[in-house]
């Protein structure tokens, strides 16, 4: 089981950027107007490590 992907919610600005960059970890959540993760077994790191660095809120977090 590989590490989890989180998302600070309250942080979030809704701008979709994780959404068109990794469409397999993250959704846009129509009722939030939030991202959030998608629930899965692991992540693929590289695609998380590109979202993590265009987030614009840096609100995309590895779960420690
Ligand atoms: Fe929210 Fe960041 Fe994703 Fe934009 S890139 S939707 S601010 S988590």
């Amino acid at each position: 089981m590989g590490r989890k992907v989180i998302i600070d919610t309250e942080e979030c600005i809704g701008c979709e950027s994780c959404v068109e960059l990794c469409p397999e970890i993250f959704e846009f959540d129509e009722g939030l107007e939030k991202a959030v993760v998608i629930s899965a077994d692991s992540y693929d790191p590289a695609c998380v490590e590109e979202a993590i660095e265009t987030c614009p809120v840096e609100c995309i977090h590895w779960e420690e």
